[in-house]
């Protein structure tokens, strides 16, 4: 295992940390032999939050009693002062912890927003709070739009952002990671495998791994999937292995979708996963879990060709901050899957 220093917390951490979002809704023991075994092989960073249904709790049941090995790292998604002092208290309480290292303000994607929270009667003042009463040492934020992470950094108030970085996310290299560097802010990067649409999987982590975050912050819920994602990052990349990396993330990131979620479609079409799984699938084909999603949402991308308010003005793109060809897209991941099936 490596371990790196987060950026200005000074805190030394290993590079790959145990994301525990999807360990709700399983048995709790293997929640238990997961979340050990990666203690037990070097894994020091631990991440969750409060909205992630009950898996607070289950670190607190799990492993509260290692809880010097680890470097913990929460997050609240309430943007008042007073509601996110409780959700704090609530989180020690759920983890059996009297501190978190790190309380990060979560999934902040609109300015209005950051406004709200760093406000005087707003979410940040609790943590500042909490952090003079030593129930956190750190403060951090996490968001899907890298440069606006980049412009709310630039207040000064957080010590690490948390940010996707995969192959078919790699836009924080260019609108974010520069100023992290220049600023010495801890730089974690999420969701390697975008939520099981990126493959092949080794390449997706090794992505991940070539990149100047510090902790690349994989979701994992059995002790195989530990055991694959400590395999993966067992060789150290070279020159050559990056720039390979670098090239395909550029081809795989074509299609411009941030995840920031300001779409929305009346069908109910997931456009950012229609977006990333459908350039995955022409570079690699049909596989996984992309095949699946692609495949069972077909009938709604027809829909989409034929309905009728999108024709001169797509609903969608309205709102899209990047201004993609969402609609295009869309259509074409239709078409594609429509000739395979011929094919
Ligand atoms: S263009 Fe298609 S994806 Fe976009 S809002 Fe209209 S129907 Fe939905
Ligand atoms: S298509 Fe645009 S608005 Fe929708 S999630 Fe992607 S970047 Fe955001």
């Amino acid at each position: 295992m490596q371990y790196t220093m987060l950026g200005r917390t000074g805190e030394k951490v290993s590079r790959l940390g145990f994301g525990a979002m999807n360990l709700p809704g399983q048995d709790l023991e293997i929640s238990r032999r997961a979340l050990n075994y990666a203690l037990d092989h070097g894994i020091t960073y631990i991440d969750t939050a409060a909205a992630y249904r009950n898996s607070e709790e289950i670190i607190g049941e799990t492993i509260s009693h290692r809880r010097q090995e680890f470097f913990l790292a929460t997050k609240t998604q309430k943007r008042h002062y007073k509601e996110a002092r409780e959700e704090i208290e609530r989180s020690l309480k759920r983890m059996k912890t009297d501190h978190v290292d790190l309380l990060q303000m979560h999934y902040v994607n609109y300015p209005s927003e950051f406004k709200e929270l760093s406000d005087v009667e707003g979410a940040l003042e609790a943590a500042i709070r909490a952090k003079e009463e030593g129930k956190v040492r750190y403060i951090g934020i996490t968001g899907h739009r890298p440069e606006l992470l980049a412009k709310w950094l630039g207040t000064g108030h957080f010590d690490t952002v948390l940010f996707h970085m995969s192959l078919v996310q790699r836009f924080a290299i260019d609108d974010l990671v520069p100023f992290c560097l220049e600023n010495n802010i801890g730089m974690i990067g999420m969701k390697p495998l975008s939520g099981g649409f990126v493959q092949p999987v080794e390449k997706a982590l090794r992505f991940s791994y070539s990149t100047d975050v510090h902790v690349v912050l994989s979701g994992m819920k059995t002790e195989e999937e530990v055991k694959a994602n400590l395999a993966a990052l067992e060789m150290k990349i070279d020159p050559e292995e990056k720039n390979e990396l670098a090239g395909l993330a550029e081809v795989l990131s074509a299609h411009g979708c941030r995840r920031c979620n300001y779409c929305s479609c009346p069908l109910e079409i997931r456009i950012p996963d229609t977006m990333i799984s459908s350039i995955v699938h022409r570079k690699y084909g049909l596989a996984d879990k992309g095949t699946r999603f692609l495949e069972k949402h077909q009938d709604l991308y027809q829909q989409c060709a034929e309905y009728e308010p999108c024709r001169e003005q797509p609903l969608c793109q309205q709102d899209c901050p990047y201004h993609l060809p969402i609609r295009e897209t869309v259509i074409a991941a239709g078409n594609e899957l429509a000739a395979n099936k011929h094919n």
